[in-house]
């Protein structure tokens, strides 16, 4: 796995707006939100992407998952919002460290572009 930016923010290297930290995962706000709430969930244990993802890591996706929800609670998304996983090239994937997007706080359309 190569160096990324996330991995630089996992490390408090480079600053970033944290919503949410355990030992196992890191939640921060999106630079350049496409909502008005727009956050990152993002594993510390570093995974490429949703297609490098092994049955080793069930239990660590599933616990992505369930901070999203958490941290969409946080927010007060009481309305709902959107969980995207962009995964490689034709995916949309710009940063090659797994990443959940938390999009919420206006109403989303389908389908996406
Ligand atoms: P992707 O396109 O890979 O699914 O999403 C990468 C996301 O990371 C983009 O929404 C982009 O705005 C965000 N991003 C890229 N660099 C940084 C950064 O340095 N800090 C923060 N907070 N977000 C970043």
């Amino acid at each position: 796995m190569t160096e990324t930016i996330f991995s630089k923010i996992i490390r408090k290297e480079i600053p970033a707006d944290i919503v949410y930290e355990d030992d196992l995962v890191m939640a921060f706000r999106d630079v350049n939100p496409q909502a008005p709430v727009h956050i990152l969930i993002i594993p510390k244990r570093p995974i490429v992407s949703m297609a490098d993802a092994t049955p080793e890591d069930t239990e660590l996706l599933g616990y992505l998952l369930l901070t999203v929800a958490r941290v969409a609670a946080q927010e007060g998304l009481k309305e709902g919002y959107r969980i995207v996983i962009n995964t490689g090239k034709d995916g949309g994937q710009t940063v090659f460290h797994l990443h959940l997007h938390l999009l919420g706080q206006r109403m989303m359309t389908w389908p996406p572009g």
